[in-house]
């Protein structure tokens, strides 16, 4: 049995797919108008891991994470760079894909763009139209949350609290909409906005909520098994989700609602508004994608997550030990695919399994697979021979997207290795900035330098 929290109904419940034998994601992706930060990498590792997770389990897994390309920060980001809006999207689009290939947890299965999917958006807008949930004011579309009894069940707010709140939004906005609860649908094109599509109500763009609801229901149907994202997003990108499609459809849109904790940095979520970001591709270029998974994984997925140098070099040290293993079980170890399993492995391995099939509690996971470790390296450093643990091993690492540990290192090139020299002397000098950029040149040669207990190990990166 595999629990999942769900945000919806507040507690652990069994996920018992919508059709037998498959289960369907829909994970919130990323605004393209900048780079992405840390904060916006975690679901996408989270949900990707999950699917190979649920994999398996003997799942067959559809992951859809979609690209909001058409939104007001688009536009704003757009005019301040001197560039057109699509153009911007375009370039983020393929910065987004490019930095988010480079975790080498493959691609989503589906990541619908919005401004793919404006026939589907329009249709779901002039359903809500005809069935009295929304209204055309003056070329906007307003969803009227006042004729949806169960807005906020959710996020668990009131309409009297939500209708005492100051939203802050411009008097020309606010003197369109019939009630202030209400949000847009559909928002006319106004002057400077450079993409526009032509719609029964007017020539405009789509509101971001409207386009999840549309995506998610075109690819995945509705009643699909996981809708992810962000803990951020509950309120109110959610729960006007589930207020859209349910108003429209009387059907629900999802039967899990699964969201991630906030990557913290310092006091505060890691946000671009707050400007405290670490984006992914600089931490990618410090650290490797193995270290950030691993940095993931130390953490809950529903908990926020604090990061520091600190936080990645205690993945770094974890991800050696992993490491240090593998090499040791590719010296010592009997081959993989003989003989019965020894007891100490199958059960490690049901215990690694099991912590993932209650609520994907990694951390749980992870101290599995750590006990494992040291026990394997006691005893085959003993010479002891361990049955099955290079098959368990291995299996585990996949779950979890480290299977490349397993493979064997290429040996280092003579030219990186004395790079690798110089960059310790410049350190050991204290000269930090040629030591980085030492760094740099090994990274761009395709080699990671970890700093390990022995000292830096020079380790060809994954794949570069
Ligand atoms: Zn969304």
């Amino acid at each position: 049995m595999i629990r999942i929290h769900d945000t919806l109904t507040n507690g652990l419940r069994e996920l018992v797919p919508r059709d037998a034998g498959k289960v369907s994601i829909y994970a919130c992706g990323p605004t393209v108008y900048s780079r992405i930060h840390v904060g916006n990498a975690r679901p996408y590792v989270v949900f990707a891991l999950l699917k190979r997770f649920l994999e398996h389990e003997g799942f067959d897994v559809t992951f859809v994470a979609n690209i909001t390309d058409v939104n007001d920060k688009i536009y704003d980001a757009a005019r301040e760079r001197g560039v057109g809006s699509e153009e911007l999207a375009r370039e983020m689009t393929a910065t987004y894909r490019r930095d988010t290939d480079r975790l080498e947890l493959g691609r989503p299965d589906h990541e619908p763009l919005a401004s793919e999917t404006i026939d589907g958006i329009v249709e779901l807008i002039q359903a809500l139209i005809d069935s009295g949930h929304a209204y055309a004011s003056q070329g906007d579309v307003y969803f009227s949350v006042r004729n949806f009894p169960e807005y906020g069940k959710l996020s668990n707010r009131r309409l009297e609290d939500l209708a005492a709140q100051d939203t802050g939004e411009p008097e020309e906005e606010a003197q369109l909409k019939r009630d202030p609860l209400d949000f847009a649908l559909w928002k006319a094109q106004k002057e400077g906005e450079d993409t526009a599509w032509d719609a029964p109500w007017g020539r405009g763009r789509p509101g971001w909520h409207i386009e999840c609801s549309a995506m998610a229901e075109g690819i995945l149907g509705l009643g699909f098994d996981i809708h992810g994202g962000g803990i951020d997003l509950v309120f109110p990108h959610h729960e006007n989700e589930i207020a859209q499609t349910e108003a429209a459809r009387n059907l629900p849109l999802a039967r899990h609602w699964m969201h991630n904790g906030m990557v913290r940095f310092g006091d505060e979520k890691m946000a671009k508004s707050v400007g405290n970001i670490r984006l992914l591709s600089d931490v990618l270029d410090e650290y490797g994608r193995d270290v950030l998974i691993m940095y993931f994984l130390g953490g809950r997925y529903g908990k926020p997550l604090a990061f520091s140098e600190e936080e990645l070099e205690q993945a770094q040290r974890s991800l050696e030990r992993v490491r240090n293993f593998c090499r040791l079980l590719r010296r010592s170890a009997p081959p993989r695919g003989e003989g019965e399993a020894d007891r100490f492995v199958t059960d490690q391995k049901e215990k690694f399994f099991e912590a993932l099939r209650d609520d994907f509690n990694t951390p749980s996971a992870l101290a599995a697979l750590f006990e494992l470790v040291a026990e394997g390296n006691r005893r085959l450093e003993a010479g002891d021979q361990i049955p099955g643990i290079s098959d368990a091993f291995a299996e585990m690492l996949q779950v979890i997207g480290l299977e490349n540990l397993l493979e064997a290192e290429e040996p280092v090139e003579e030219e990186a290795g004395r790079l690798a020299e110089e960059r310790e002397r410049a350190r050991s000098e204290g000269d930090f900035e040629r030591a980085d950029a030492l760094r740099r040149e090994l990274a761009e040669r395709g080699y990671e330098v970890r700093d390990t207990d022995d000292g830096p190990v020079l380790v060809r990166s994954s794949r570069s």
